[in-house]
């Protein structure tokens, strides 16, 4: 069963990974799904593809639907 992600693509590899899985289906959710909270200075995390740390940025999150785990 497919569910939406946020997803990030590594800057090294290009492997996009799972940033925050997305618990609500509210209706509003659906249709307009709110990108998670991310500090200013970026939110670290590690590529489970290649390990290159990277911080990303809000613009960095993708809206996905994917099976878990992707
Ligand atoms: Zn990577």
């Amino acid at each position: 069963v497919a569910m939406p992600f946020w997803v990030i693509g590594c800057v090294n590899c290009k492997t996009d990974f799972v940033y925050a899985k997305i618990d609500d289906y509210k209706l509003d959710e659906f249709l307009n799904p709110r990108k998670p909270e991310v500090p200013a200075q970026g939110y670290e995390r590690e590529c489970p593809s290649c390990g290159h740390k990277g911080a990303y940025a809000r613009t960095d999150l993708v809206y996905s639907h994917r099976t878990y785990p992707a």
